[in-house]
């Protein structure tokens, strides 16, 4: 997922709020169910559930047939790319909050470089954060915050998957690593790194390693990106992203794409490529998420199954 497993698809205005916030007699940290929506992505005016509040779709609605045309095997049974009336929804306060993190985040990621950043913990983040002044320490609201997204229960944003990583405190133990290529990506040894080297030996070198080892720092990164750019809506971005604590790539799993691709890796053009073609036809290859899966996650064929 861009080097997350995303498509760059750009937020969409708000089309509707609600006065629905957290009252004085709720925690703030309550988040708001079918409030607030916000859009990201590309819509249809052909999904029944999307909530338009009788609105006018955003003026990045896209018709059905283009739509038809993008989201051809790269569905779940909702859709990632849009909203409906049972999606969980950060408040406007904790979308702030999202926010901040996310800029601290990348700050942090451009101070370490992507190969530190991909394998960082939260007590190190915590503490490179705090020695860099332009990035800053985290505020005592946003570890909070960091805290209550990282042991949510995925399963209420419709992510059904396993949880997989128990502790906010998790690291990747460095003794057990491969770098792979030149992009900062490790896999851990043993099974991960034999089964990419098969498949490497099978699909040539076009095949690259474009997402391996994902410490939390990093996927709570790659999610807050996508919360972001879905104005706040968890349960959409849980659909393109594993929240933080749900993420295979924290023990094994791997992501593969054809050399040149870039972003479209990530994408319905990935599904076109020689490499894609190449793996279909791979027995031992499983994908994590699988096409028309049961756990709201998106169809990913570039994510490679090992755990
Ligand atoms: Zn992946």
């Amino acid at each position: 997922m861009s080097n997350t497993e995303i498509d760059k698809s750009t937020a969409a205005p708000v089309v509707a709020s609600s006065t629905n916030d957290a009252g004085p007699d709720r925690s703030r940290r309550r988040l708001l169910q079918g409030a607030c929506l916000g859009l990201c992505g590309l819509a249809t005016a052909g999904a029944s559930r999307l909530l338009w509040s009788g609105a006018t779709a955003p003026s990045n609605t896209v018709g059905s047939d283009s739509l038809s045309q993008i989201s051809e095997g790269l569905e779940s049974p909702k859709s990632h790319r849009l909203a409906y009336a049972d999606d969980v929804l950060l408040s406007a306060q904790d979308l702030l909050l999202a926010t901040a993190l996310h800029a601290r985040l990348l700050a942090l990621r451009d101070q370490l470089g992507h190969g530190q950043f991909n394998l960082l913990s939260f007590d190190q983040a915590r503490r490179q954060a705090a020695q860099y002044h332009r990035i800053g320490s985290f505020t005592a609201a946003e570890t909070a915050f960091l805290e209550e997204l990282f042991y949510r229960d995925a399963a209420e944003l419709g992510f059904r998957s396993e949880r997989v990583v128990a502790q906010l405190s998790h690291s990747v133990k460095s003794t057990q690593l491969v770098k792979v290529g030149e992009m900062g990506n490790f896999l851990y040894d043993g099974a991960p790194q034999a089964l990419f080297q098969r498949i490497q030996r099978d699909v040539g070198n076009s095949l690259l390693l474009t997402s391996g080892i994902r410490g939390v720092v990093k996927q709570t990164h790659i999610y807050l990106d996508k919360v972001v750019a879905c104005g706040g809506n968890l349960s959409m971005a849980s659909r393109s992203i594993a929240p933080p604590a749900y993420s295979y790539h924290a023990i094994g799993d791997f992501d593969v794409g054809q050399a040149g691709l870039g972003q479209g890796n990530f994408t319905r053009i990935f599904l076109d490529s020689e490499v894609c073609h190449r793996l279909r036809d791979l027995s031992y290859v499983e994908n994590r998420y699988a096409e028309n899966n049961d756990l709201g996650v998106r169809y990913e064929p570039w994510h490679v199954k090992v755990a």
